[in-house]
């Protein structure tokens, strides 16, 4: 299995990413790809890329700004202030072991701790970052919280310029209209453990494993977010790749084909999309 998005470069990994990349690739996980959500959680996930570099266990980084931080453009995060991210997000994006340009997008959801990001903020962070790719031909890893219909929006502007394929939703959830628009602009389409939930998450409409059946085999992604979305029966202890397989078995059923074509199809997407032969 491929995890195409988790993030073993954030601090609930600090003592213990070596053990946990190697649980996962001893559990048959393949390949590990660690997005960024920062300057310097992208910075790490590259450093991490490099550490890991053979057939049997491989890494990748993908580099981004999440929406939740484009408001700290010139503030202090992380240890590290963030003016120039811009120009500091071109030059790790220039790195071979990046993929991808991401996670990148629009989140609507309130957030407990601080509410909504400015979303004019959000909006200028997630242009930018399309234009990076397009720029430096990587394709995009979407954020999306309850902001589908803008996203869409705002990615069919740019249809033209994006590459072929154009990238993928990350951990999706939304309208079956919203799958349907990101399928037509030629998006892959990701999901994570929470798709063994059940009922429907707050301020969602449609329960995911309903998108996931409407979303075709030559499309799909698995991934696990760790450290978060731990799948059922593990729901309540840190998230891990590894776990990245009980979601694949999970959507495999769902799907009614068995595992191992499940894995090789899924395979085959993350190959098509980021472009590596492995
Ligand atoms: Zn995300
Ligand atoms: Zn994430």
């Amino acid at each position: 299995m491929v995890d195409v998005h988790c993030h073993l470069n954030l601090h609930a990994f600090d003592n213990d990413y070596d053990e946990v990349a190697k649980r996962a690739f001893e559990a048959g996980v393949r390949i590990i790809v660690n997005t960024g959500t920062s300057i310097p959680s992208s910075r790490r996930a590259v450093e991490l890329a490099h550490k890991y570099d053979s057939p049997a266990g491989e890494m990748y980084a993908i580099v981004g700004v999440h929406p939740h931080h484009a408001d700290k453009a010139d503030v202090e995060f992380e240890g590290e202030i963030q003016s120039d991210w811009f120009k500091k997000l071109s030059e790790l994006a220039k790195d071979k072991k990046v993929i991808g340009i991401g996670e990148t997008g629009l989140d609507y959801h309130v957030y407990e701790s601080n509410g909504i990001v400015d979303k004019k903020l959000q909006l200028d962070a997630f242009r930018k970052q399309i234009e990076l790719s397009i720029k430096l031909g990587l394709p995009l890893q979407i954020h999306n919280r309850q902001a589908g219909e803008d996203i869409v929006r705002i990615l069919s502007e740019y249809q033209a310029r994006l590459q072929d394929p154009p990238g993928m939703f990350h951990c999706f959830a939304g309208t079956f209209e919203v799958l349907s628009n990101a399928l037509d602009l030629g998006f892959y389409i990701g999901f994570d453990g929470n798709v063994t939930y059940k009922g429907i998450a707050k301020g969602e409409t449609v329960l995911l494993s309903e998108l996931a059946k409407a979303t075709p085999l030559k499309r799909i992604l698995v991934e696990t977010d760790a450290p978060f979305l731990t799948p059922m029966p593990l729901r309540g202890k840190r998230n891990e790749p590894k776990n990245v397989i009980i979601v694949g078995e999970y959507l495999a059923k769902l799907y009614g084909v068995g595992f191992s074509e499940f894995e090789e199809a899924t395979h085959r997407n993350f190959e098509t999309l980021f472009r590596i032969k492995i």
